[in-house]
């Protein structure tokens, strides 16, 4: 791997360098060779973008370098994530859960061969799934109840797991399972690693609105994992469950408001200037149109904004407070209000959607997929309802919210 980074090197120079690097290997066109695309295509597309990034030494640039990583500083990172969005380099959707979920956990609390088997796994193209939610348990993850029985040198998992994304094709599934019943509701948790070509597991995929079925469903009937398979201490798996790198979620979201911004808003003026309204006459001579996107534009400044501050705020103090939840609400709210706008202006033709699912991300430019998709992020990564509570609570000082009877 040639290595990224370079600790002596100014910001402003490590930017020429990652803007020459995305401009000589992000794929040209590549949005519109995968209009119709069936999914092996796209997972085969994911794949080489994957080995390209890592042959550049950007793959997972924040890693330690003792596993294959190049110790970026979170100001770098920074920059990278976004060159990546100005350069609409193609997201690395199938291998984000690996790289952003199940690497963090592992390195904080992995043996020294769950460290050795899959730190390296994943940087060689292992795909994780995440199996935390359930049918009864998503913004209450604690009232899970997927079981696991200890019976000699295995535990023996029962259950059901929902919305796992990329269950289908992973390789690995982390995985919260019940192994103390009787336990206060966090602490009879624990934290599996499972192969995923184990006999008893079965992945169903759920057809979505855009059409895409990346979620599935997951069966476990009598599934065997090792019980050296099991991440950090038995019965508290919840624990390990936050390990998440405060800073990984900060880059994210900052490149994902660099998308919006370019994709997204330039993405949508540049497509405007073609269309014509129903009067035959240009959309972009219609003066509410133009004082709509004024607006949009002062509200994707915000975003940016307020992303650039939660980094400079991460680099001088680290973590992450009720900024994360703060951008999260007003990112994913602005996100749906624009695309419902591009759907609007579009008109007729805006309405023919194409599944266009990996890589794209939120603004494919294929309007009525991207609006329907929209609707995922006040939901994903917890839901709206639980950031406003979390505000509410942490930011502002309020009473707690009354915890269900019984739940200690
Ligand atoms: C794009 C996407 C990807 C996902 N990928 C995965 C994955 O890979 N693995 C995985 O395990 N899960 C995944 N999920 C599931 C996700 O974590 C859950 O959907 C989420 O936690 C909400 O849980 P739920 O769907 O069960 O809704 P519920 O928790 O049943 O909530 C239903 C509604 O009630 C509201 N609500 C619930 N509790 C409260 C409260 N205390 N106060 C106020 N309102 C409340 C919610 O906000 C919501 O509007 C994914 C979801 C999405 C959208």
């Amino acid at each position: 791997m040639t290595a990224a980074v370079n600790r002596a090197e100014s910001l402003e120079e490590f930017r020429v360098r990652a803007r020459a690097w995305c401009e000589e290997n992000v794929p040209k066109g590549w949005r519109e060779q995968q209009l119709g695309a069936v999914e092996d295509e796209l997972v085969s597309f994911q794949r080489n973008w994957r080995a390209t990034l890592q042959s550049g030494g950007y793959l997972a640039a924040h890693w330690p370098r003792e596993w294959g990583g190049s110790d970026l500083p979170l100001p770098h990172q920074a920059v990278l994530a976004e060159e990546l969005a100005r350069a609409d380099a193609p997201r690395l959707a199938l291998y984000q859960v690996a790289i952003y979920n199940a690497a963090p956990a592992i390195m904080h609390f992995g043996t020294p061969e769950q460290k050795q088997r899959h730190l390296l796994g994943i940087q060689n193209g292992d795909v994780w799934c995440q199996g935390f939610s359930e049918p009864g348990a998503g913004s209450d993850l604690a009232s899970l109840s997927t079981r696991a029985e200890r019976r000699g040198d295995v535990f023996v998992v029962n259950g059901q797991k929902v919305w796992t994304s990329w269950a289908m094709r992973a390789d690995w599934c982390f995985m919260l399972v019940r192994t103390d019943p009787a336990a206060p509701k966090r602490h009879g948790i624990t934290f599996l690693l499972v192969d995923m070509t184990t006999p008893g597991i079965e992945a169903r995929p759920i057809t979505q609105a855009t059409g895409a079925a990346e979620f599935c469903e997951l069966f476990l009937t009598d599934v065997e994992v090792p019980v050296e398979n099991v991440l950090g201490p038995v019965n508290e798996g919840w624990r390990v469950s936050q390990t998440t790198l405060a800073s990984e979620r900060g880059v994210t979201i900052l490149e994902l408001a660099e998308r919006l911004h370019r994709n997204g808003l330039e993405g949508l003026i540049d497509a405007m200037a073609g269309w014509t309204g129903e009067d035959g006459r240009p959309v972009l001579d219609d003066p509410s149109t133009r004082e709509r996107l004024g607006g949009f534009y002062g509200e994707v400044q915000i975003l940016r904004a307020m992303c650039q501050r939660l980094i400079e705020s991460m680099t001088a103090h680290g973590g992450v407070g009720t900024e994360a939840s703060v951008i999260k609400l007003y990112y994913s709210e602005l996100l749906q209000r624009f695309m419902d706008f591009a759907v609007q202006v579009r008109g007729l033709p805006a309405q023919i959607a194409q599944p266009l699912l990996l890589s794209g991300g939120w603004e494919t430019g294929n309007w009525a997929h991207d609006f329907l998709n929209s609707w995922s992020w006040t939901i994903a990564g917890g839901s709206n309802e639980i950031q406003r509570n979390i505000i509410g609570e942490q930011g502002l000082g309020l009473p707690r919210e009354p915890r269900a009877v019984g739940e200690r």
